[in-house]
């Protein structure tokens, strides 16, 4: 059935066909205990399905079947493994319908997100096949005396705790170079959106991946999440979320000196200077903050506006921001649902406390529903102008629709808002004049810049944070740091 069929089905009152149940263990779907969770619909704010809530002994079981595959993975040839995770990628493509209709109902995006996350994931695997057989170490010359070299070594069974903003991309982006780098996986999907993982899941056991080497477990992140934080048999743990959870998880990590990679959202600046094309940045801001409904670590949740372009600017920005057609993420409207009532209510409660602090709010401001149905849990686009530095819209990520606007007259000023929150994970800068450009990148404390274009790069460059943002980088080369360790080897030449 294509995604369109799929999705017409579910909209007139059908069910998902052929939902996974239990979790993945040991290559195959492993019936749960009877402790079940609701999954929500959040276009619609109404349970689907129903999920495990996964045990101690489940995940020891995943973790034990992980183990054992690892110790097999590591000997198989680079070549083996380049052509399995190119398998992947197929599959991912043969079932994108299904796959992305799944996470549209479980996330609540749209359509066309979903399946640019789904060909996203696939490209992963694509390129992370290509990097399987190209893990080389290096030659060092210390002399005639010795021969020197160093090789890369997988770390073993690496644990993965999944964002529910991203689940099938954040899943594939520390899946593939996990096996590319010869090491074996436990993932736990969020508690919003369980099932694109499972599938996931399935699809790499058609594709060739041996049993045991990757493994699903769901449940919750305080359970499930943390007892996977704490096991010593996880060598590498790479976690997507809160900065307050990713705290805790290494605090958690500590005793056992796991290897962590971070990435924990941001307050991410476009900053436009005075010679910048005022319809290039309404542009760039709009689909900065509204990609996604706004729940993105990299989103562009703060325009940091030169003075001059501020009308003009905020005039554009509005009038589309409140023309958006807000809808179930299958009947292809401009902006999706918000993943959870829980997170519904902590959008409203920052903008609340925004309109009680007596904020600028130029458009949106507050929860709504699919106009069609009048369900569901939706957020207007919003946009807070003349906010101050320290206002709690500027430092808090909110993780939502809602961009926070702050004016400036010079440069200095503008690199000292743009740089001024806990968060550095991303940032922009419009402006014609290079010279300016490449010294406002340079100034900037955060892990990746974009001059004249807001989502620029792709999944071949790397992706992290600095400050609260996080720490280690995922995707491009640098990606496979995390799972492979350097070893260092010299060999004595004397007679
Ligand atoms: P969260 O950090 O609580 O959840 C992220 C993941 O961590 C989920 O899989 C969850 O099950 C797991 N988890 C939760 N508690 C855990 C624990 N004690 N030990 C181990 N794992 C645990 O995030 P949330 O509550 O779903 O969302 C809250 C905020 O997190 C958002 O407002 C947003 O700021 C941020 N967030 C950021 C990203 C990102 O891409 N960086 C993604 C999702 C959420």
């Amino acid at each position: 059935m294509t995604a369109q069929s799929l999705a017409d089905d579910y909209l007139s009152g059908g069910q998902l066909r052929s939902l996974p149940e239990g979790h993945f263990i040991d290559g195959k779907p492993t019936p749960a205990s009877n402790r079940k969770m609701q999954s929500f619909d959040p276009g619609l704010a109404e349970p689907f399905a129903e999920f495990s809530l996964g045990s101690a002994q489940d995940l020891d079981h995943a973790i034990d079947a992980a183990e054992r595959a690892a110790r097999h993975w590591r000997q198989v040839t680079p070549a083996e493994r380049c052509r399995v995770l190119n398998n992947v990628a197929r599959l991912f493509r043969e079932n994108a319908d299904r796959l992305s209709v799944i996470e549209v109902v479980d996330s609540g995006k749209t359509l066309s997100e979903a399946s640019g996350d789904v060909q996203a994931s696939a490209r992963l695997f694509e390129y992370y096949a290509g990097a399987a057989d190209k893990l080389d170490g290096r030659s060092v010359n210390l002399g005639p005396e010795q021969t020197a070299f160093t090789v890369r070594e997988p770390v073993g069974v690496t644990g993965h705790i999944i964002p529910w903003n991203y689940p099938t991309s954040t899943f594939a982006r520390g899946v593939a170079p996990a096996l590319a780098a010869g090491c074996s996986v436990v993932a736990k999907p969020a508690e919003t959106t369980p099932f694109t993982a499972l599938v996931m899941a399935e699809l790499l056991s058609e594709a060739g991946v041996p049993d045991g080497l990757v493994n699903v477990v769901t449940g919750l992140g305080t359970d499930v999440g943390a007892m996977m934080a704490r096991d010593p048999r996880i060598k590498q743990l790479t976690f997507t979320g809160s900065v307050s959870t990713g705290v805790n998880v290494a605090q958690i990590a500590a005793p056992n000196v796991t290897r962590l990679t971070l990435e924990l959202g941001g307050k991410s600046p476009l900053i436009a200077f005075e010679d910048a094309d005022p319809g290039k940045v309404a542009d760039g801001a709009y689909w900065a903050i509204f990609s996604n409904s706004g729940q993105i670590c990299s989103a562009g949740s703060r325009l940091v506006l030169h003075s001059s372009l501020r009308d003009e600017v905020l005039a554009l920005l509005t009038k589309r921001a409140a023309r958006i057609k807000l809808g179930h993420g299958l009947s292809h409207p401009d902006m999706g649902a918000i993943n959870s009532d829980l997170h519904l209510s902590r959008i409203q409660g920052h903008v609340e406390a925004a309109r009680a602090r007596g904020a600028n709010i130029l458009t949106g401001g507050h929860v709504t529903t699919d106009t069609r149905t009048g369900k569901g849990w939706f957020f207007e686009p919003t946009v807070i102008a003349d906010l101050s530095p320290n206002d709690p819209a500027v430092q808090e990520e909110i993780f939502g629709p809602v961009l926070s606007v702050q004016t400036f007259d010079t440069e200095e000023e503008a690199i000292g808002l743009a740089n001024g929150t806990d968060f550095g994970l991303i940032s922009s800068v419009y402006t014609r004049d290079v010279g300016r450009a490449m010294r406002v990148a340079g100034a900037m404390d955060c892990g990746q810049v974009s001059i004249n274009d807001y989502w620029a790069g792709g999944l071949e460059l790397p992706f992290g944070g600095n400050k609260k943002s996080g720490y280690g980088r995922e995707k491009g080369w640098e990606g496979l740091d995390a799972y492979t360790k350097v070893k260092s080897i010299t060999i004595s030449n004397a007679s």
